[in-house]
């Protein structure tokens, strides 16, 4: 589409889950500035580093402006229709050779909801496979699982506005002042403002640094401390006794569970010690409001899945879920629509609305509305489409919006799986390291220039508005995957993003109510949504928990160690995580040259440990893991513990990812980014 004439124009921001409503101020088809829109319902007037300045990725001079096809060892410029015959010709070669199961595809969370509902149309009702994930696979699909069956839907409990009401607040595996500065914000104005604040976390985080208790529990020993919480709550009396008899399902068999998790255990499991513990209970379970904020330092785990379900027990207990007095069990979310790209089905077990791929009636509506049978099989989880290229089963993989190289765990493993597929797609507005590894380059549009929605952490759905045109050639992503149907022969049927939504409501209940003209006329809705004169529901479960039988469901479950333990060869635990000014893989944010808070990466080590090993600050350091190495540059901090060091992975020349393990939790395949065993040697 060409550039609108408007010079103001209202979105919402690509980068995290927060949300931010934002404004984009151009002119001559160039972003004069970016500001935070005041009537933005969960930003209010504000916005983080990110979604204010790092804009100029957008008119970067590198930019994917042509589509690319691999001729020898060289990716050349080619016009769409070539692009676009060699993909249909080279898909359709797959599935007749080797049927539909041979496709996959992974669907971007950096995306709109209409083109993650369009992509896995495409892939159900036009190749026939349910091949399709996205990256919620490795940051929340433990708190899809957990929270679904902790209380029957898999979105957080309570809006944004509800930190406000919290005179307690439980932040654990998280930081936000850097992952979600709006959201992290918001808590430390509401800490300072006298709210109790509990911080469980391996780091020293900014919130933990001001927190009333601060459990810096070993990486791995979150179900232990959860467990240990729920005891001493128990012990104390300090639940909800009518909430647990009206409510809740489970207790009798949690009661027994948490027999072993004596605070002695926890503290030989954790080293958190007993008094913390109790001083942690006693503050959440005796507070009116208490809310519970969390991230991926309790996902990406091993046992994700079980430390959802167990951090979940604590809100169940206390009684302050489903209340419509606030509080509640909140997902932070990473990527900016990993919460929609789930809703739209670009799961493999789940079509859109989170109905099973094998429930006839779903099926059947989804049948309908598309006038095609659908596959009932579940597809490939994403770590297994790698495992599944390397052994021949997979041959053909679409990759869209994502650089998996950089982001996926052990990426050998990965660039491994992209070499051994016959044919790979990548969709991208950067020559990435998965866009290098293509046969084909699809060069498609950034998030200021496209139409649609997103849907942020608290389950809201917001409006993302085309601010500029994409550059040469590239196209938004929607008319990309349409064109791409096109050439296989099939019409998607959906002419623009409002159809698509409105045809996802056909097929999706929870979101029936939602449509792109309601969006603008009213402003963002939560889902469930369900009817064009229902409100949203900001807060779920009040009248009964969407359980099969109504009541929440507590979780007895063990603590088991992680998957990958220090040993003497490797005795360092390393985490990952984001840093403040940068995101993901850093595509974007490394392209704006005015974001020098954080010019390159820096592995963090505790002064104690570099004066045991020989180096100092800003010395360079190897990193190696059972997988693979690197070296950067240290950073003295005793925002890690002796033991542990930590390192994002926005930065390729710092390929964090090389060290990180194939271990993945055991519910979900969420990996366990957060522990893996290192040693460390001066370079
Ligand atoms: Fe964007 Fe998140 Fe920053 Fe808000 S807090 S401006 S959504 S990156």
């Amino acid at each position: 589409p060409p550039a609108p004439a408007a010079s103001q124009v209202g979105t919402t921001c690509g980068y995290c889950g927060v949300g931010c409503a934002l404004i984009v101020h151009t002119s001559s088809g160039c972003i004069d500035q970016i500001t935070p829109d005041r009537a933005g319902p969960v930003n209010r007037g504000h916005a983080c580093v990110k979604g204010r300045f790092a804009y100029a990725f957008a008119t970067s001079g590198d930019r994917l402006t042509t589509p690319l096809i691999r001729r020898g060892e060289r990716l050349e410029p080619v016009g769409w229709d070539e692009a676009l015959r060699l993909v249909a010709e080279r898909l359709k070669g797959v599935v007749d050779r080797h049927g539909p199961d041979a496709v996959a595809a992974i669907c971007s969370a950096r995306a709109t909801n209409e083109e993650n509902y369009l992509m896995q149309k495409l892939m159900r009702a036009v190749i026939g496979t349910n091949n399709v994930d996205n990256c919620s696979r490795i940051c929340h699909a433990p708190s899809a699982a957990g929270l679904t069956a902790a209380f029957g839907l898999a979105g957080g409990t309570n809006p944004a506005e509800d930190i406000e009401r919290a005179d307690c607040i439980l932040v654990a595996g998280a930081n936000p002042t850097e992952a979600h500065p709006v959201i992290g914000a918001r808590i430390l104005q509401q800490a300072l403002s006298g709210a109790g604040l509990i911080v469980i976390d391996p780091r020293r985080t900014t919130l933990a640094k001001i927190a009333n208790v601060h459990l810096a529990g070993a990486p791995g020993s979150n179900v232990a401390i959860f467990n240990g919480l729920a005891r001493v709550m128990l012990e104390h009396g300090w639940v909800d006794a009518d909430f647990l008899a009206r409510r809740a399902a489970g207790l009798d068999a949690l009661r027994e569970q948490l027999a072993w998790f004596t605070p002695q255990r926890v503290a030989d499991v954790s080293g958190v010690a007993p008094d913390a513990l109790l001083a942690a209970a006693r503050l959440y379970a005796t507070a009116m409001f208490p809310s519970i904020i969390y991230g991926l330092g309790v996902t990406e785990h091993t046992h994700g899945t079980d430390g959802v379900r167990t951090l979940a027990n604590l809100a169940i207990l206390r009684g302050a879920v489903g209340t419509g007095r606030g509080g509640g069990v909140n997902p932070l979310r990473g990527q900016n629509n990993v919460q929609g790209a789930s809703d739209m089905g670009a799961l493999p077990d789940q079509l859109p609305g989170y109905q099973p791929v094998a429930d006839p009636r779903a099926q059947a509506r989804c049948e309908q509305v598309w006038g095609c049978g659908l596959p009932a099989r579940p597809g490939l989880r994403i770590p297994d489409m790698f495992d599944a290229a390397l052994d021949g089963r997979l041959r053909a993989l679409w990759v869209f919006g994502e650089n998996i190289a950089q982001t996926d765990p052990d990426s050998s493993h990965v660039r491994a799986a992209l070499d051994a597929c016959e044919f790979v797609v990548c969709q991208e507005i950067f020559l990435t390291d998965t866009a290098l590894a293509a046969d084909v380059v699809l060069p498609g549009a950034s998030f200021l220039e496209k139409d649609g929605t997103f849907v942020n952490f608290d389950r809201r759905f917001q409006r993302v508005r085309s601010a500029l045109a994409p550059p040469g050639l590239a196209r938004t992503d929607f008319h990309i995957i349409a064109s791409v149907a096109l050439a296989l022969g099939a019409d998607l049927g959906c002419p623009t993003p409002a159809d698509a939504l409105d045809e996802c409501g056909r097929v999706a209940p929870l979101f029936a109510g939602i449509s792109h003209s309601r969006l603008d006329r009213d402003g963002p809705l939560h889902w469930p949504c369900r009817s064009p004169d229902d409100p949203g529901q900001a807060r779920l479960h009040l009248d009964s928990f969407a359980t099969p039988d109504g009541r929440a469901q507590l979780a007895a479950r063990p603590w088991l160690p992680p998957g990958e333990l220090p040993d003497s060869r490797y005795p360092f635990v390393l985490i990952t995580g984001r840093r403040l000014a940068h995101y993901n893989a850093g595509t974007m944010t490394r392209r704006t040259p005015n974001l020098l808070l954080s010019p390159h990466e820096t592995l963090d080590v505790h002064p104690a440990d570099a004066r045991t090993l020989g180096f100092g600050e800003g010395d360079r350091v190897e990193v190696r893991s059972r997988r693979g190495a690197l070296t950067a540059t240290a950073r003295l901090t005793t925002d890690v513990s002796v033991g542990q060091v930590f390192l994002a992975f926005h930065f390729p020349e710092v390929a964090t990812n090389v060290l990180t393990s194939a271990a993945v939790d055991e519910a979900t395949s969420c990996p366990e980014y957060k522990i893996t065993a290192v040693c460390l040697r001066p370079c």
